[in-house]
């Protein structure tokens, strides 16, 4: 293994759950990587106090106001250059200083930095799954044009991707990625029609975002998932498995062909993944203590009750229809979440809207991004204008 040179690292989403975890491997490990380029959409003081703990030289703030406002006040130390504007996000990803990116922004916006980046042969670390799973074969093609190295980010994925090291597909049988099941894993099926976005955004084993935190209590993070393993192990949806596993230890399985299964364990922290990701291929020691087995400890599996889930459900539906149906899942769960989020539907009404949106699918397939983009437009309006019949 060669030497490991130090690496500069720019993140995108520097101030959300992904980007705050990443902060923290940077501090540990200063000596090998460091922080040249950050965005955030509109917490400009936190993004600022980033820029000054770093000494960051290039910030982006997405959001329009934002940045202006930003700007006019002089909240940025000197040394750091702020962009704003549509295209920020795809200059600092695409600086010619930068080694590898951190994909920490929620949903579609990360698409085309992502490409720009890839295109330029730069290393990713994958944490944004939408947009793998918006863009998963433009993703992947390019990525092969350029010898992009993608490093999956999500812990699943990097537990898979950790333990697939020195074997080809041929030696697989299948993936097993582990679900915790969210919040509601044990309320009685009757009553999850009531439960309120307070209680939706409380995760019993990880700290993340919003939106994600929702998409694990219905699963719809798991489906998300599976296509992310689709595109990054080419592997079909019937060599895709999920179990239930409450305490999120064991991050994800590989079954091989001989019967032997290997797995890949931390505590619930993403920075495990993270720093894994950052210092590819080399290891140093970690943010935090792992597991400790001198400590008792019980781990629980049981296979995910599909009346409980539709979203994997529907998950499973689109993965084996193809073609645009994973883009269409997405976007329907994003504005499905966004919207229940807001008290405008019920929680039950998510995998109402992505199926309302599903059967609305032509079943054709977009052949360029821009396509893609226009389903996925579409679709959110679809998602918008369903009216729920529960509120
Ligand atoms: P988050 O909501 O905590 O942070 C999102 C970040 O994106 C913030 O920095 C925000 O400023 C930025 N952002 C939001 N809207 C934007 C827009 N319109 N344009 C540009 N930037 C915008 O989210 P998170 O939990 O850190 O998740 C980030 C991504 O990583 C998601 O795709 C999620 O599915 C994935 N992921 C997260 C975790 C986790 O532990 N949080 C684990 C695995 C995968
Ligand atoms: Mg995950």
């Amino acid at each position: 293994m060669k030497k490991f040179a130090r690496k500069n690292v720019v993140i995108l989403g520097a101030t959300g759950s992904i980007g705050t975890n990443t902060l923290r491997v940077l501090r540990k490990h200063k000596s090998k990587l460091k922080l040249i380029g950050v965005s955030a959409h509109s917490k400009d003081r936190m993004l600022a106090a980033i820029c000054q703990e770093f000494k960051v030289p290039y910030a982006s703030l997405t959001d329009a106001k934002t940045y202006k406002r930003a700007k006019l006040e002089g909240l940025f130390p000197s040394e750091t250059q702020l962009l704003g504007g549509s295209d920020a996000l795809v200059e600092i990803s695409t600086l010619v200083a930068a080694d590898i990116i951190v994909l920490g922004v929620v949903g579609a916006c990360g698409l085309k930095p992502a490409l720009a980046a890839i295109e330029m042969g730069k290393e990713i670390a994958l944490a944004n799954k939408e947009l793998l799973v918006l863009g998963g074969s433009f993703i992947i093609d390019a990525a092969k044009r350029s010898g992009s190295l993608l490093l999956p980010t999500d812990s699943e994925h990097n537990a898979i991707f950790q333990c697939l090291e020195g074997h080809s597909n041929k030696d697989v049988e299948k993936l097993i990625l582990t679900a915790s099941g969210g919040q509601f894993r044990d309320t009685p099926i009757q009553k999850l029609d009531s439960v309120t976005p307070a209680d939706a955004t409380k995760h019993p084993n990880w700290s993340m975002g919003q939106k994600i935190t929702v998409d694990s209590a219905t699963m719809a993070n798991k489906g998300l998932e599976l296509f992310e393993a689709h595109w990054l192990f080419n592997l079909e949806p019937s060599r895709l498995e999920v179990v239930l596993h409450p305490q999120s230890v064991a991050h994800s399985f590989v079954q091989f062909i001989d019967g032997s299964i290997l797995g890949q364990f931390t505590p619930p922290s993403m920075t495990f993944a993270i720093q894994h990701c950052l210092l590819y291929p080399h290891r140093s020691a970690s943010v935090e203590p792992t597991l400790d087995f001198k400590q008792s400890m019980q781990w629980n599996f049981k296979a995910p009750d599909l009346a409980r889930y539709p979203c994997l459900k529907l998950a499973y539906e689109s993965l084996n229809n193809g073609g645009n149906a994973l883009a269409i899942y997405n976007a329907a769960n994003e504005i499905a979440v966004e919207r229940f989020l807001i008290g405008s539907i019920n929680y039950l009404d998510i995998p109402r809207i992505i199926e309302w949106c599903l059967s609305n699918d032509n079943n054709s397939e977009a052949t360029s991004v821009e396509a893609l983009i226009q389903v996925d437009a579409y679709t959110r309006k679809l998602a918008t204008a369903y009216k729920a019949h529960s509120v």
